[in-house]
């Protein structure tokens, strides 16, 4: 072996000449040895089954007509000032989210994972962010609204930075170029990023704003955008299912790095963010809207935090709560919910069986 441990790790170092076929018992999730340029044989067949099924779902979010949503919008009347600075708040938190996610799974996460079906699968979640992001810039355009106000609302609104600057602060080591796994320590600095990535951002984050757009949608205003969320949430749902898996395999190679003091800290993180997205809903929902209220919203992000606990092999966070929003469970199931926002809805092979709650 002539190659360092990051040349190996980025499959871009000079090519071992002669060296021997990959065993599948070589590949590993994080500081692997085998070549992560060849994909065959596959290990971990649940990050291929993720790949496929993002590609099963693809979608872009210029099928969608906007027509309904911009006579909505140009109607005075057609909403309340809630329901406008809700919608606001709502797309500029995803706009600069999505690049936050995207930018974090190409320069941080796929360099680490030094799997090549896992990165297969990132390659794909890569191009879905910019969807999701186009997704943001299609909507703005459509309904004339002001992108510096949008896209810079993460650095303006102080509900959306905070939930923004604690992400960033749990990948802030992995910024470093020099940064390496390959210890307990960066091991673990490396799991944070990925529970604060995956697991709060995609899976925790989301969710208010989707539970808000879709209920717009139930009542038939802006559904255009609903339909949009929709598609969004699919995906999101797979990404957030692949980082519950990557974390478990790390976990389940790596049993080291799960001492019961970084499992409390794991329980202390998704805490955080819980408060962190309470305060984001009653900053978009000060009085209510729609039947949906802060602390309906509360309620929900609780059995979110406690799904996610479940999830990750934790303890809950909080004590039982029950789903204020059963309805949300419904709204992936794009086949069955067909005419849910009764508007045109084209019919993609669906990846189905997920759990995507
Ligand atoms: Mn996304
Ligand atoms: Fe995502």
């Amino acid at each position: 072996m002539t190659t360092d441990a990051t040349s190996t790790s980025s499959g871009l170092g000079s090519i071992d000449r002669g060296a021997g076929r990959v065993h599948v018992d070589d590949k590993a999730m994080i500081n692997a040895r085998a070549d992560v340029n060849q994909l065959l044989p596959l290990k971990y067949h649940w990050a291929w089954e993720k790949y496929l099924a993002g590609c099963a779902n693809h979608w872009m979010p210029t099928e969608v007509s906007m027509q309904a949503d911009i006579a909505l919008w140009r109607t005075p009347t057609g909403l309340t000032d809630d329901e406008r600075h809700t919608i606001k708040r709502n797309l500029g938190f995803f706009a600069a989210s999505e690049s936050l996610v995207a930018n974090n799974v190409v320069l941080a996460v796929y360099r680490h994972l030094t799997n090549p079906e896992c990165r297969q699968y990132l390659l794909r979640q890569a191009f879905e962010e910019a969807v999701h992001t186009h997704t943001f810039q299609y909507v703005c355009e459509s309904l004339g609204l002001d992108g510096g106000e949008l896209f810079n609302m993460y650095r303006e609104v102080p509900s959306i930075t905070d939930k923004a600057a604690w992400a960033l602060d749990h990948t802030q080591n992995l910024e470093d170029p020099g940064f390496r796994t390959g210890t307990p320590e960066t091991d673990r600095a490396f799991l944070r990023d990925l529970v604060a990535f995956y697991v709060v951002f995609e899976g925790m984050w989301f969710y208010t704003g989707f539970a808000q757009i879709l209920s717009f949608g139930r009542r038939n205003k802006m559904v255009g955008v609903a339909e949009q969320y929709q598609y969004i949430l699919r995906d999101e749902s797979i990404h957030l299912n692949f980082g519950v898996d990557v974390i478990n395999q790390i976990k389940a190679e790596n049993p080291h790095l799960w001492t019961d003091a970084f499992q409390a800290e794991v329980r202390t993180m998704l805490g955080e963010a819980c408060e962190l997205e309470v305060a984001y809903g009653r900053d978009t929902m000060p009085n209510g809207l729609l039947g949906l209220n802060a602390g309906q919203c509360e309620r929900y992000m609780r059995f979110i935090t406690n799904r996610r606990c479940a999830q990750l092999g934790l303890a809950p966070v909080f004590g039982a709560v029950d789903n204020p929003f059963p309805w949300m469970s419904e709204a992936i199931d794009l086949k069955k919910e067909k005419n849910f926002f009764e508007t045109r809805v084209t019919e993609y092979a669906s990846g189905s069986s997920l759990d995507w709650d």
